[in-house]
This record gives C-alpha cells, structure tokens and sequence, in this order.
C-alpha cells in the first residue's frame, strides 16, 4: 500500500466514471475501486434515451461501456476490490479493502443504490428462480411466459414494456390505483395490448420449490386474498420487483454525516469530512438519473483538485 492517489473513487457508476474521465483530464493519479460490474444500476436498463447525446435504442451497457474507456482513455486507474472500511480524517485517506489497502488524498464516494426488495416470504430463496431485479437481464429467460412487475414508477413501468417484446403478457401489481411512472410512459404502457394491471395489490408471498410457481397477492382495499398459480404447461413464470432502490451506503456509516442512508453533501459534492466526497445515487438529492449522477461526479473531480491545490 506504498501508492498515495490524489483521488480514490469508490465505484464505477456513471458518477465514479465521470469523476474518473474529469479526474483523469486533470491529471490527478486516480484509482477507481469497483467491487463487481461496471455501471451500476445503468448496466440493468435496456434503453436510455434521456441521457444528452444518447444514441437511438442506447442501451445502458453500451453507454457505460463508453464511459468507462474514456475513463481509461484518460489515465484512470481501476481496481475490482470491496470496500470493507475506512479512515478518512487524516490528510492521507486509507480505504480497506477485501484483497489489501488502498491511500489517496482525496475520496469520492460513487457507490450508487440497489433495488429494494418486496420483503416477502419467499423472495429471496426464489431470485433467480423466477423473481428478477433486471428485465435486461432476465427477459429472454420468459419467452411466451406470463411476467407480473411490481411496482408503478418509471421503472416498472418501463421494464414492464421492455418485457411484453418477450413475455406473452405483462401484469403490473401496483399498491394503488394510479402509476406513480412519468404520463408519457403511462400512455405508451395503457395502449400495449400485452400489457394488463392489478390495482391496490401487493405481493404477500412468492412459493415454489426451486422454481417461482405461484404468488400470493393482497388487495389492500378489499383485504382480499388471492393466490395465483403458474400455467400448467409452464410450470412457472416471472415475477420482476422494481419498487424502489436504496442506498450502498451501510459501509459509510459514522465516516460521512449521512439522512436516511443517503450521504449529505453540500452543491461542491463536499461531505462533512474535507477531502471527501459524494456523487450519484448514493447522495441526497431530488433527480437521480443518469446525467446528474455524471454531472455530480464531475463537480465532485474538480473540486477534489481545488482541494489539492490548496492543500500544497
Ligand atoms: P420510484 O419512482 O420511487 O417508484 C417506486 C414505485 O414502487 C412506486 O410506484 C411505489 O408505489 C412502489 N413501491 C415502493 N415501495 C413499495 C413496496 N414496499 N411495495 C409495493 N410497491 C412499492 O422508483 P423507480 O421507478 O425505481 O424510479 C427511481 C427514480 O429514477 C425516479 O426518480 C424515476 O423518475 C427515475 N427513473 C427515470 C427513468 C426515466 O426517466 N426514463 C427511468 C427509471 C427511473 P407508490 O407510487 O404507491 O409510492
């Protein structure tokens, strides 16, 4: 652990690649630690089109596969490790690590958000088995199957859309009785024939042996209770949770002031610790998407070399 960075970023997000590729320009040596996949939650979106310059039927992977070269391009380091701890109060930050340490002046810390679970009986033995967090991912798996998403935001209803191209019907399970998603996403999702909604409902429980085959399912206005069971034929079908993400951020806590597991940050992207920061979905903040969490990573380089220049 000789090597003292000017800048440690801890994940590689579209706010830990940004920070990287400004980082990088501004010739500080910097090291990003990732502990799995590039990208983040964007590697798990089939299409972005909201990004600025986003090319049509930009997928997520192939707009953080770009990031991720220029942040190389650039002279960023990176490193595949978890961030197990951290002493992050004296001049020189020491970031632990499962496979060793890791020194630099500066810290940003970009380690973004994770879905949230239902939280049912169930769900997690069955994850994999035909509950999923990433239509990308999983979709193809329900070719002509019968898919049910949970959740009523931009994202479920999106992937819920993303889904009818492979399942032979999409029902959202909502809470209530209106989609919380974006008017225009709720016109596109009203007008797909494959698309069907179970309104006031939440899932109570998920069974199967070894593979999801049926759902327990409340109707939280009539307390009625009803179980639905996988096509015979089938055998199964899919059950993909998009209710909401929450902060990576238990690894932080009691080093960076924190609300409700999401890391306070002033608009410099400065923690209440100096040398520190925050950008991306893991801060405080009202919009987290793609173009604020890179937009937030590159205020959070640049004024991580402020602090460098005047910490000589
Ligand atoms: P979200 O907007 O917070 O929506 C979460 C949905 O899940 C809500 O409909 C909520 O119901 C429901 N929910 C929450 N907890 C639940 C529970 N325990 N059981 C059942 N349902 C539950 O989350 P998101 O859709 O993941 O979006 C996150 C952010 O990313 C948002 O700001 C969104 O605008 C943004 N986003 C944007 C795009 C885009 O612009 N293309 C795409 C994806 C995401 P209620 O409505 O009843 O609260």
């Amino acid at each position: 652990m000789s090597k003292v960075y000017d800048l440690i970023i801890i994940g590689a997000g579209p706010a830990g690649l940004s920070a990287g590729a400004y980082a990088g320009r501004a010739r500080l040596s910097t090291l990003i630690i990732e502990k799995a996949k590039d990208g983040g939650q964007i590697v798990i979106t089939d299409e972005i089109e909201n990004y600025p310059g986003s090319l049509e039927d930009e997928s997520g992977p192939s707009l953080v596969g770009r990031m991720s070269e220029q942040a190389a391009r650039f002279g960023a380091e990176k490193v595949y490790d978890t961030v197990q701890d951290m002493e992050l109060d004296g001049k020189v930050k020491i970031i632990r690590c499962a496979h060793g340490d890791y020194q630099s002046k500066t810290v940003i810390i970009a380690a973004g958000a994770y879905p949230t679970p239902i939280g049912c009986p169930g769900e997690r033995e069955l994850t994999g088995k035909g509950v999923s967090y990433c239509a990308t991912c999983d979709a193809a798996f329900f070719e002509d199957f019968e898919v049910f998403v949970v959740g009523g935001g931009d994202s479920a209803v999106e992937e819920a859309l993303y889904l009818t191209k492979f399942a032979r019907q999409v029902t959202i399970i909502h809470r209530r009785d209106e989609l919380r998603a974006a008017k225009s996403i709720q016109e596109k999702a009203f007008a797909n024939p494959k698309m069907k909604f179970m309104w006031d409902s939440v899932v109570k429980e998920l069974k199967g042996d070894g593979l999801l085959s049926s759902m327990v399912v409340e109707n939280v206005k009539t307390g009625e209770i009803r179980e639905i069971t996988a096509d015979e034929e089938d055998g199964t079908f899919g059950v993909f949770v998009f209710i909401g993400f929450k902060p990576m951020s238990a690894v932080f806590e009691g080093k960076v002031a924190m609300e409700n597991g999401y890391i306070l940050t002033d608009e410099d992207m400065k923690c209440d610790v100096p040398g520190v920061f925050a950008a991306g979905d893991i801060r405080k903040k009202s919009l987290r998407q793609v173009v604020t969490a890179a937009a937030d990573g590159a205020i959070a380089a640049v004024q991580a070399g402020k602090y460098l220049e005047e910490m000589e």
